[in-house]
């Protein structure tokens, strides 16, 4: 797990940032799954990057206008064994001060009474509008009561700002314990992806894939998947995110597996591979596997700092045409074909994604109308696939596909990091060339 000093430290990279500034950045609340059951609990990924605290119904305060001593305030449920022995226990006030480092701390029935006193003197206050509708009055209505009597006191917060893009450019650069951690996550996915190649069979069912790769993550200690799994065999790997997992296995199909875990300090990994359920690529299934197979090595080539997602993405989507191209199932002049959009119907996503403490992690990709540039720390996913079917219309002028490559849908992701020299993969464990693969 994290230290707790890290924590603190990104609070302190908060506060020389907005300096001036009050910023309230709430937790996550349970939510119901039905009835009167909830779903399992997950924090707030930006609360949990400033605090560590794992508890639900929560408020952070952090409050750099103010001295050294000030500056972290917690808002949590209190103790309370007749709640606690229902639902787990609590750290409570004390705890929160005593294990997680604040300045003070609060019951979170308070956070009304007290926020008012403790924004007076900001420069400006930092909180998201539209995301926590239980405190969202509450902060709003603390700035116009401040705003009303300004004139008296001498002053108000003149801005109310949002603290994602701030808090966000840290969370897209990782630190070197984060990486640890994301190591760890990638490391035990790969695993797992291993255990299911290894397994599968004609006659299994996608679900005992999904058992067989989330006990793995739980046997290892990972909180479990960091997302519905997709296990999908046959033409179900046509559908990007399909989740029912629910058929069978049959001999001369692929089975494409997009898993990974989540740990229990919420650092994840996201992974692809396909496979063919009976150990052997058909003809129509191995050309087009080697030709994303050879756009994602175009791929992780092109992830060094100074290039961009969108750099990476157009390695990848040069590589998937022109194999496209030469099979017949697009035709045209490559620049064109990439220009026009004419191969959506063939690959319909982007070819990567930043990850970190949410699997499609904060960050900007672009800054107005230039692209964000990769710089060593982050952390990216890089997954070109094909999916021949035909689900979407065929743009005009574009071959009709012939029924020996429809239902073929093949994905294959690794997880990325932006070093100094280029790239480190973290999933590098999960074997993804054909010879590995058919070699079982
Ligand atoms: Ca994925």
């Amino acid at each position: 797990m994290i230290d707790l000093s890290t924590y603190r430290k990104r609070r302190e990279r908060f506060y020389a940032q907005f300096e001036g500034g009050a910023a309230i950045i709430p937790a996550a609340s349970l939510v119901t799954h039905h009835a009167d059951c909830e779903h399992r609990f997950r924090q707030d990924s930006d609360f949990w990057y400033l605090t560590g605290f794992d508890e639900p119904d929560a408020v952070a305060l952090l409050l750099p206008f103010r001295p050294e001593g000030e500056r972290f305030v917690l808002f949590v449920q209190p103790e309370d064994p007749s709640l606690e022995i229902w639902h787990g226990s609590r750290f409570g006030i004390e705890g929160a001060v005593r294990e997680f480092g604040a300045d003070v701390a609060h019951p979170i029935e308070e956070f009304s009474g007290r926020i008012g006193n403790y924004l007076e003197g900001c420069e400006s206050i930092a909180f998201r509008v539209g995301r926590h509708p239980k405190y969202e009055d509450i902060v709003l209505g603390a700035w116009a009561a401040q705003l009303d009597l300004s004139a008296r006191r001498g002053g108000a917060a003149s801005s109310l700002v949002a603290p994602c893009p701030l808090l966000h450019q840290l969370r897209l650069r990782k630190e070197p314990e984060e990486l640890e951690r994301m190591r760890l996550a990638a490391r035990i996915s790969a695993e797992a992806h291993e255990l299911a190649r290894e397994a599968i069979r004609p006659g299994m069912n996608e679900r005992d894939v999904q058992a067989l790769i989330e006990k793995h993550f739980l046997e290892q200690g990972a909180r479990g998947p960091a997302y519905g799994s997709i296990v999908a065999a046959g033409e179900n790997a046509c559908i990007l995110h399909y989740t029912a997992n629910n058929a069978p296995l049959n001999a001369g199909d692929l089975l494409l597996i997009d898993a990974g875990c989540s740990l229990e300090d919420y650092y994840n990994a996201d992974i692809t591979r396909t496979f063919p359920v009976d150990g052997s690529f058909s003809s129509e299934q191995r050309v087009l596997y080697e030709i994303v197979f050879a756009a994602q090595k175009a791929a992780i080539s092109s992830v060094y700092p100074g290039n961009n997602a969108d750099g990476v993405h157009q390695a990848a989507l040069r590589v998937l045409v022109e194999g496209l191209l030469g099979l017949g199932l697009l035709v045209g002049d490559i620049d064109e074909v990439i220009e026009r959009g004419l191969y959506r119907h063939l690959y319909m996503h982007r070819t990567g994604h930043w990850l970190g403490l949410d699997v499609h992690d904060v960050g900007a990709y672009r800054l107005g109308e230039q692209p964000k540039n990769l710089e060593p720390g982050m952390v990216l996913t890089v997954e070109p696939g094909l999916y021949i079917s035909d689900r979407l219309p065929i743009p005009e002028g574009q071959p009709e596909i012939d029924d020996c490559w429809k239902g073929i849908g093949i994905r294959i992701e690794d997880d990325v990091l932006v070093t100094e020299k280029g790239a480190e993969v973290f999933t590098n464990a999960a074997v993804s060339s054909l010879e590995q693969i058919e070699k079982k």
